[in-house]
């Protein structure tokens, strides 16, 4: 077995979507970012990608890549899980939190861990997402930005991607 930790953030601007797990959740601000900035799928893309010992995605979809400009995060990270399997990986298990003063996630949490789910293979029981505030302190109380934490539990498997 092999664990992975996913750190990102990013800042809250305006006159863009507010996407977060795959979810376009209504707001008057959103995340700033070369793709579509979302803050849960690239901290998980990046927990795969440590516990793989393979680097970040800043090295895998880097954000001077004209390729990446707007992309659906949730691509890059079926990309990521599909990396894992290659190299005889399976995603076993997954926790997130994100960390924003406002909007509130809980509606939508659902359907973020069936869009997290459903890019990385696995069932929607495997996927975690919860959310909290910092109680109006820090660069997520303030409302300048939105963090996401993530960890991943990758089991050894001999799935057909791998051999
Ligand atoms: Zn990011």
């Amino acid at each position: 077995m092999r664990i992975g930790l996913g750190y990102d953030v990013h800042a809250l601007v305006e006159g863009r979507k507010l996407i977060i797990g795959g979810v376009d959740i209504p707001a008057d601000r959103g995340l700033d970012g070369h793709s579509d900035a979302d803050v849960l799928a690239h901290a998980v893309a990046d927990a795969v990608l440590g516990a793989l010992r393979a680097g970040d995605i800043g090295q895998h979809f880097p954000d001077t890549d004209e390729r990446y400009r707007g992309a659906n995060s949730l691509e890059l990270l079926a990309h990521v899980a599909q990396m894992a399997r290659e190299q005889g990986w399976v995603v076993a298990d997954v926790d997130t939190v994100i960390v924003a003063q406002a909007p509130k996630l809980a509606p939508y949490r659902d359907q973020m861990r069936e869009n997290v789910s459903q890019a990385l293979g696995v069932d929607v029981s495997a996927v975690g997402v919860k959310a909290t505030t910092t109680e109006g302190l820090g660069l997520t109380g303030r409302g300048e930005g939105i963090a996401a934490q993530a960890v991943v539990l990758l089991e050894s498997c001999r799935c057909p991607a791998a051999q």
